[in-house]
């Protein structure tokens, strides 16, 4: 069992304290390379700033979720997890056309020309620094919560690092005239723009649709299970995700034919997987 004990309102505000220090991460790393672009007059520096633009929307939309997900409307009794999904998918279409005017800029507008190459390092620079420290942390807090929404965002992190490497190399082969150098830069960037998109994308229509759990997942509550000495047998493990949550639903074989007994056997078991993997927001137990 992976993940240090926390009770589900530590969890509610560790959660909704990274999707906050995400959505300013995202904030300042667009600033620093749109200001830095448009001051140096680097291209692909400013593309790299859009491109944290729409990391900054799907930040955004995660944070937007985790405070919305738990209200409960009248006329939403399951809650309103899913919104975070719905901003996702509008989000994903807004980073494809900001990736659509990209390409369409660098390749068929005006050139634009490096004025101030020790602008561009800098904003680089500090882009490299902020990448590489924010996704080691995202990464050790992804363990911490076991969390694998947390862990992916963090290898999305890290890429930003690659890219802002390859920005400063394109900057650089601009200034020396070499300008094809910047193009090559600005396509690699305009891919890893469409690559976000498109993982935004479908991810929100997966979980739209009631797409199945990550096997991993799957099995580790397997694994819980199997341990068990009150479990007769197991029929099935189900799951599906709803916004950053995960809603298990199992059925079961119980060892007792006393229903006080399964009940409250079965009431510790759901929350043992709850403690066991934070993301599992509900269980829901079908026993036998
Ligand atoms: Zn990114």
């Amino acid at each position: 069992m992976k993940g240090t004990k926390l009770d589900r309102t530590q969890i509610y505000k560790e959660k909704k304290k990274i999707a906050l220090f995400s959505v300013t991460v995202n904030a300042t790393l667009a600033l620093i390379k749109i200001i830095g672009g448009m001051i140096s007059g680097s291209a692909a520096l400013t593309a790299d700033g859009i491109h944290s633009l729409s990391d900054l929307a799907a930040s955004f939309s995660v944070l937007a979720g985790i405070i919305i997900a738990n209200k409960k409307a009248k006329d939403f009794p399951m809650g309103l997890y899913k919104v975070e999904n719905l901003v996702a998918l509008i989000s994903a279409f807004a980073i494809f056309f900001a990736g659509y005017e990209i390409a369409r800029d660098v390749f068929f507008g005006e050139p634009m020309k490096i004025t101030n190459l020790p602008v561009a390092v800098i904003a680089i620079g500090l882009t490299v620094v902020i990448t590489f420290l924010y996704s080691r942390w995202e990464k050790k807090k992804a363990i911490e919560l076991n969390s694998p929404s947390l862990m992916a965002d963090a290898e999305h992190v890290k890429s930003d690092f690659f890219t802002a490497l390859v920005v400063l190399v394109g900057v650089i082969g601009q200034y020396m005239g070499h300008p094809v150098i910047e193009k090559i830069a600005v396509a690699v960037v305009v891919y890893f723009i469409f690559h976000s998109g498109w993982e935004i994308l479908v991810d929100a229509i997966k979980v739209l649709l009631d797409a199945s759990v990550d096997h991993e997942t799957l099995d580790e509550i397997r694994k819980i299970l199997e341990k068990e000495d009150m479990i007769e047998k197991i029929n099935d493990i189900r799951g599906r995700n709803a916004g950053s949550y995960k809603f298990i639903y199992l059925d079961i074989d119980v060892k007792t034919d006393s229903i006080k007994e399964a009940h409250a056997y079965v009431h510790q078991l759901e929350e043992k997987i709850k403690q066991a993997i934070p993301e599992v927001e509900r269980v829901i137990t079908h026993y036998e």
